[in-house]
């Protein structure tokens, strides 16, 4: 456990998990109109053995399935239980579907159709988990793993980030399949082992195996958006986020040579005011914000419940265009979906009080929009600093953005109506996704990929996700096993 703080530290710098985006949405706004539409009536359409499903999830989590950057650390010994802890509580499940073990611990699983002519969908998540760390364990209200339920929720690590994701799935296959609903479309169940850290033995194989096979997939939802609430003030109706595409990412490296020497007769500049130089002028003139595409459909069912200078604002962005830029680029959120985002992250010069640093370097992580790319991102950089001294490298794993999902293909109209019917006074929108996912290893098999639970998030939720008391209320998960079933139903035949 002594070594938890500093692996947690490292995964949150890898960070490849969800939810950095529960705060998508908020622009600081003034007055707004005054609409509060009742209560979300969902309708129950399934019945559900709640207690189960509920006892279920509580279970799930109780597996300590904690994934670290170094797989020699890692416990495999629960990730096994959890795989026979499946087996045992989705017989149905298992019964009509075929299972593969993929990288030793991902299962692919395979739930055949009647009809061949139709292109399989993958519903996808993951069931590894960040770890808790020893010294926050005690800040928790209730024990990380302990899988408690109380005061209406389920607690513990996974409950949101993908635990509740994955058993939501699983439970909607139990429900149709124990009651012989026979889908014409193939599906396929991927459950990945090592989200948390990349997706390389998991996501990444499994990809690799479908191509082999020569699938072509209909669609895909993994995790992503959520269905954000208190978007603005004074509005109640939930935003339903479709991650239709998700961010690059591309670490850079600038380092600075000098002659060193003692620091009593030093250069105008050492090492260190040059690279702090280099890094104010990325400060202060980020990447080119772009206010168009995919940003304008985000806020689009927005509008009409803004106030009346925020309307008039976006509904003539003819004219206010630079002045919108301005106030989203204001709110860190809505900063990160309208341009590349540079984070400096690591500053490394000079060793002794007295000593002229020789060599300092600075890596700065660019999460890379989707009308950027890694060499614009580059040559931003060698533009921006101005100085042929300083080296710049591209590091390794840089990756470009994912293509952006069109919302107008069938499996997208299809994934919003299911939300409308599950979800009926939310507004639904096409979003970027900031962080990464494991989607972003399937590109190759699909041009419809969704990044995307309904599990409803304020802001009070965001810290929750690799954070202090992770829970997710037992009425939400509920909901997302409604929908999951509905989004079965609503996909198993043809669509268009
Ligand atoms: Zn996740």
């Amino acid at each position: 456990m002594n070594n938890y703080r500093s692996k947690l530290n490292s995964m949150n710098l890898y960070h490849q998990c969800v939810f950095i985006a529960f705060s998508l949405v908020v622009f600081a706004c003034g007055p707004t109109q005054s609409i509060n539409p009742q209560q979300d009536q969902t309708t129950s359409l399934y019945e559900i053995d709640e207690e189960n499903a509920v006892h279920r999830l509580s279970r799930g989590i109780k597996h300590q399935t904690v994934s670290l950057e170094d797989t020699a650390e890692i416990n495999f010994e629960p990730y096994e239980e959890f795989i026979s802890f499946l087996e045992e509580n989705y017989p149905n499940f298992h019964q009509k579907t075929e299972r593969k073990r993929i990288g030793e611990f991902s299962l692919l699983f395979k739930w055949e159709g009647s009809n061949p002519n139709l292109q399989p969908a993958l519903l996808m998540g993951h069931y590894d988990v960040v770890p808790s760390s020893a010294d926050t364990d005690s800040l928790w209200s209730y024990a990380p793993f302990g899988g408690e339920i109380r005061e209406g929720f389920v607690w513990g690590r996974g409950a949101l980030d993908d635990k509740s994701g994955i058993m939501s799935i699983l439970e909607a296959v139990e429900y149709l399949s124990e009651r012989d609903f026979q889908p014409e479309r193939t599906f396929y169940i991927a459950l990945h082992h090592d989200e948390e850290v990349g997706g390389v033995q998991g996501a990444q194989q499994v990809a690799a195996y479908l191509e082999e096979e020569g699938v072509e997939l209909k669609f895909l939802v993994d995790e992503g958006l959520p269905i954000a609430e208190e978007i603005l003030e004074g509005v109640e109706v939930p935003l339903a986020m479709i991650g239709v595409a998700e961010k690059g990412s591309v670490n850079i490296e600038l380092t600075y040579r000098q002659d060193g020497g003692h620091s009593s007769m030093p250069p105008r500049s050492t090492v260190i005011g040059t690279l702090s130089r280099a890094v104010n002028r990325i400060e202060r003139r980020p990447m080119k914000a772009h206010y168009s595409g995919l940003i304008l459909e985000t806020l689009e069912p927005l509008i009409p419940y803004m106030s009346f200078t925020q309307r008039l604002a976006f509904n003539n962005t003819w004219l206010f265009r630079g002045l919108i830029k301005r106030k989203l680029s204001r709110n860190i959120a809505t900063n990160a979906a309208l341009r590349t985002t540079a984070a400096k992250t690591i500053f490394e010069a000079g060793f002794k009080e007295n000593v002229l640093p020789i060599e300092g370097r600075v890596i700065i992580n660019f999460r890379v929009h989707p009308n950027d790319t890694i060499e614009d991102v580059r040559r931003y950089v060698r533009n921006r600093i101005d100085n042929e001294d300083i080296n710049i490298r591209v590091l390794e794993r840089a990756r470009n953005p994912s293509p952006v999902s069109n919302t107008h293909a069938a499996p997208y109209q299809m994934l919003k109506r299911t939300i409308e019917e599950s979800f009926d006074q939310a507004l639904i929108s096409p979003s970027l996704f900031v962080a990464a996912s494991d989607s972003r290893h399937f590109h190759n098999l699909t041009s419809n990929i969704y990044r995307f639970r309904p599990i409803r998030a304020t802001h009070d939720d965001r810290p929750r996700v690799h954070g202090i008391d992770e829970r997710i209320s037992i009425d939400n998960y509920m909901e997302m096993i409604q929908f999951q079933i509905r989004l079965i139903k609503n996909s198993a035949g043809k669509m268009e």
